[in-house]
């Protein structure tokens, strides 16, 4: 077996009689002499055409193939010790799974439905503009993950944990492709059963998942966790993960009330921009038309202004734009795509950094400061809207150019959109660092800033405005022995790969607090 790289067009890449044809003419053999060749790898290179990088196995004629396996090593826990998960996210869920695998018991409450009974919710969300407070697009079965956009990449460097969340989505039903494609994407659709088939491993090796179970306080006694409060039922535990999510305002709120350490930390906030997905195709890959070898066109922007990161974020091609509130009386925005990414609209985050030095200046102090702006951004864009879910917008040139638009382009914003000046929504240091970043974005891809392209707002929970602090080896609370701050919602993770990452390390911390 030999390791190749191959640099071929899409066209190529697409059809594997032909990788196979290249393959032996790149190792000077003849093609009846090769065995299987296997990709391992897979990425697009736009930067001077348009090319796909190979990375294959070629094995000998006969060889057999070394199968990738995905092992997981569960067993009976229904008779160990418990460890109770506040929150069903990729966090908790990864953390639960990981107890299995050590031998502990996870007991989990989450305060939504289950993937089934949410859908209804969303459902009624988008078109009756209702919003269910436990029951949305960030609370439920699976959290924010399960009707996210799937992709599974992260900057994370430790390759290692990275693939053992990726192992663990196929070995519950996510197609292999995501362990060969350099930007692995599962998609809407494919999401829930997958998060449905985590939940029955739970359960078959013994774990615990309550769904409409909303965890309402946390009782500690000298330093040390003693009970939660579940729907107003005190349950005692000794060891509890607190993976609650960016959205959580409520457990913000409790820490706060009763004076536990949480930390502001800075976050980013700004708008969903969304283009027609062909002219982010004629852009990227410098085509008229995309064609079939390729898929929708991705972009990933990032710049400095007044020292700040401006930056796309969570760019789905081929997506849709999601009315992701918590609670009724606000606006909140975020995007998916289904596997296909077949939508004709491509929409991304576009997104400012803010400090909580920045919000003490706006008038927001305090550990809660970010939340409190984030609300108060939300709800404006709600009452600047028509009090619905209909979403405040504007042309992205006319936003530029700051005038308001006489009228919209169509939108994959199902509930709908009210024309306003979006000067309006935010203030000045956020709309003048969005209008700068568009204007440097239209000079790293031509075309971009177009008034075919609309902004939509509120882009607010890009991650968690609070850190809930932990130690830094045994990873519980500073201030209550047994509570493990975990995933985004702490501040510990921004994706659900990351997410996940932490869930499961956090597992294996309390493995060894229970050994110790
Ligand atoms: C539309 C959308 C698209 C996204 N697309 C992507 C993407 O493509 N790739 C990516 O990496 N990330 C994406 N994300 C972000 C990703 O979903 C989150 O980063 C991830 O889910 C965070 O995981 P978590 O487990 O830390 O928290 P969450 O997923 O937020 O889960 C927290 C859970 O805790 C529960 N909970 C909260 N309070 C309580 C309580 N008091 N009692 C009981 N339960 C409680 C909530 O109901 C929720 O289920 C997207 C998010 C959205 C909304």
């Amino acid at each position: 077996m030999q390791e190749l790289r191959l640099r071929i067009q899409p066209e190529q890449a697409a059809n594997a009689d032909e990788v196979r044809r290249i393959t032996a003419r790149t190792l000077r053999v003849e093609e009846e002499e090769m065995g299987e060749v296997v990709i391992r790898k897979r990425s697009i290179d736009a930067r001077k055409g348009v090319w796909i990088q190979l990375e294959l196995r070629v094995y000998d004629k006969g060889e057999p193939i070394e199968e990738e396996s995905f092992p997981t090593h569960y067993s009976d826990v229904s008779k160990a010790a418990p460890v109770h998960i506040i929150g069903f996210g990729p966090a908790g869920i990864f953390a639960a799974l990981r107890l299995i695998e050590l031998g502990l018991k996870p007991v989990i409450f989450e305060r939504g439905k289950d993937v089934r009974s949410r859908r209804r919710d969303l459902a009624q969300l988008t078109r009756e503009h209702v919003v269910n407070e436990d029951s949305n697009y960030c609370f439920g079965e699976g959290g924010a993950g399960t009707y996210s956009d799937g992709k599974l990449y992260t900057r994370s460097t430790k390759r290692g944990n990275v693939r053992e969340v990726l192992n663990t989505f196929v070995a519950h039903g996510a197609d292999q492709t995501i362990m060969v494609e350099a930007h692995p994407h599962i998609g809407t659709n494919k999401l829930p059963e997958i998060i449905v088939d985590m939940r029955e491993t739970i359960l078959k090796y013994g774990g615990e998942v309550h769904f409409d179970a909303r965890v309402t306080d946390i009782v500690e006694e000298s330093g040390e966790l003693k009970s939660l409060v579940v729907n107003g039922k005190e349950v005692p535990s000794t060891y509890t993960i607190l993976a609650t999510g960016h959205s959580a305002r409520d457990i913000f709120a409790l820490f706060d009330q009763k004076n536990w350490k949480i930390e502001a930390k800075s976050f980013a906030l700004g708008v969903r921009v969304e283009h027609p997905q062909t002219l982010i195709d004629q852009i990227q890959y410098n085509r008229k038309e995309r064609g079939d070898a390729l898929p929708p066109a991705a972009y990933n922007l990032v710049c400095q202004v007044d020292d700040k990161g401006v930056y796309s974020f969570c760019m789905c091609p081929g997506g849709i734009i999601a009315p992701c509130a918590t609670a009724p009386g606000e606006i909140v925005t975020n995007g998916w795509s289904p596997s296909k990414r077949n939508n004709p609209y491509a929409n991304s985050g576009m997104v400012v950094t803010v400090e909580p030095e920045e919000l003490k200046a706006l008038g927001f102090d305090g550990p809660l400061a970010g939340l409190e702006f984030q609300r108060v951004i939300e709800q404006k864009a709600c009452e600047m809207a028509g009090g619905t879910q209909k979403a405040p917008a504007q042309r992205l040139l006319d936003f530029v150019q700051g005038k308001k638009s006489s009228n919209l382009p169509s939108c994959s914003y199902t509930p709908g959109l009210e024309s306003v000046n979006m000067h309006e929504l935010f203030p000045r240091m956020i709309t003048r660092r969005l209008v700068e970043g568009f204007k440097q974005f239209d000079r790293k891809m031509k075309g971009f800033l177009t008034n075919d392209a609309v902004i939509v707002g509120p882009e607010s929970r890009t991650s968690s405005p609070i850190r809930i602090p932990r130690e830094k080896d045994t990873l519980d609370h500073p201030e209550i022995k047994g509570l493990y701050p975990c995933g985004e919602g702490a501040g510990f993770a921004g994706g659900i790969v990351s997410a996940a990452v932490d869930g499961r390390k956090t597992a294996e911390a309390i493995r060894v607090s229970v050994n110790s």
